[in-house]
């Protein structure tokens, strides 16, 4: 593999250089049948689970390591670069995080212990819904408090490992909208113990996307949650959330860092080895630009997801890192992946070249978790102080 485009050089590459023999044992085969199928790849997700990369960020008193963002990037990004995907596992590392800052030393004693074993997973995060969309604080399931309980009633759309994990952690509304000074109060956070609440007002409904997500429909009708299950105080989940989200946006913006690293090393590679009219196709700088074009845009996004992550394990805020990073790292990996499917020919299009899997999975991070418009509108109005438009 070119020098450029080296997997395992970079933060942590001890750690990367492990992970990249681990993604060894799941080559494009394994992912391309679970594609087919729509299937969840379990047998990976037990391997990372085994080797300790899913609790990472756990401080080690709960039984993880305790590492900062950045090994968890390392370890995210390399998976992409290998050319697997962590969309099926990357929220059992930072859900937690929710938990980790404002849950109670109860909680905190019941849960994390069996996260970083892999005992229980929590990567299902209940925030989405079909009528609110990105509009978070217009959501309507609501938490109705009854004695030491919560009743809850709604729906979430998109709620991604629905199906694949013991825990959700839940956004609901607990004071109704209209009784809130602002549309950010009144809104509470919940950790579900799906397995017990499903058949018991819950109801989980796959849906087929255009790559292999394992994302869901879910129904909350009546559902009862114990009202220690609530986390931190009522009516701020809304900030709970939030403060997690950061660390989401710089992980994902890490695994397309490694997506863009994938696609280039393929890329290069085969503009190197196939011959067209007697020459290397790489030859010709027809083939050449778009693929150093993409790779420029990946390295300089890579500066920015790292400048994020620094901010991040320094303690300081990193709204304006964690939003760049995540934007400009999924347009640079989906222009790395344009210029492969382009240098490919029709090859590009063949199931057994990973490529066009890669690319459909690629496309969603301009999408979620937060899409384009919502970063470009998050830097209008928080850093350069444009008026506010909705
Ligand atoms: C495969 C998949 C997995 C997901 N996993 C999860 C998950 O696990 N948990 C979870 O809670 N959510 C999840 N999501 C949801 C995801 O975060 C949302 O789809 C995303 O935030 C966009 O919201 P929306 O789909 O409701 O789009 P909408 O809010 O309906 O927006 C549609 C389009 O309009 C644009 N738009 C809307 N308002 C404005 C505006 N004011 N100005 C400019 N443009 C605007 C948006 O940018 C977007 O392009 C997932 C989504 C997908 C597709």
């Amino acid at each position: 593999m070119d020098q450029a485009v080296s997997i395992t050089s970079g933060p942590h590459d001890e750690i990367r250089a492990e992970v990249a023999k681990l993604c060894a044992r799941f080559p494009g085969e394994y992912w391309r049948k679970l594609d087919e199928v729509r299937g969840y790849p379990t047998a990976f997700v037990t391997a990372l689970t085994e080797a300790g990369y899913l609790s990472v960020l756990i401080p080690e008193e709960y039984g993880g390591s305790g590492l900062p963002l950045s090994a968890a990037a390392a370890i995210l990004e390399t998976v992409h670069a290998c050319g697997a995907n962590g969309a099926a596992c990357h929220a059992q590392m930072y859900i937690m995080g929710t938990i980790l800052r404002h849950g109670s030393a109860a909680q905190k004693q019941r849960y994390l212990p069996k996260i970083a074993s892999g005992a229980l997973r929590l990567q299902a995060f209940g925030v989405t819904e079909p009528t609110s969309g990105t509009d978070t604080t217009s959501l309507r399931t609501f938490a109705r408090r009854e004695g030491d309980t919560y009743v809850v009633n709604g729906q979430k759309v998109w709620t991604s490992r629905a199906e694949h994990s013991d825990l959700m952690l839940l956004l609901a509304r607990t004071t109704p909208r209209d009784q809130v000074a602002k549309k950010t109060e009144g809104l509470s956070t919940f950790i579900v113990d799906m397995k017990a609440a499903l058949g018991n007002g819950l109801t989980i409904r796959p849906i087929r996307t255009m790559m292999n997500h394992n994302s869901c429909e879910v129904f909350f009708d009546n559902m009862v949650v114990p009202a220690e299950n609530l986390v931190g105080a009522e009516g701020r989940g809304f900030r709970y959330i939030l403060d997690g989200m950061n660390a989401e946006r710089l992980l994902i913006a890490s695994e397309c860092i490694g997506d863009a690293k994938w696609f280039t090393a393929k890329s290069s590679a085969y503009a190197r080895d196939r011959q067209v009219f007697g020459r290397p196709i790489g030859q010709n700088q027809g083939v050449q630009f778009p693929i150093a074009r993409a790779y420029a845009q990946m390295r300089a996004a890579e500066l920015l997801v790292h400048a994020g992550i620094g901010k991040f394990d320094a303690g300081l805020h990193c709204g304006e890192e964690a939003n760049m990073a995540k934007m400009l790292a999924a347009e640079a990996s989906w222009a790395a992946g344009e210029a492969c499917i382009q240098t490919h020919g029709g090859f590009g299009f063949a199931e057994e070249y990973d490529i066009e899997r890669k690319y459909r999975e690629n496309r969603l991070y301009q999408v979620a978790p937060i899409s384009t418009n919502l970063v470009l509108s998050y830097i209008s109005e928080h850093v350069l102080g444009l008026p506010r438009s909705f």
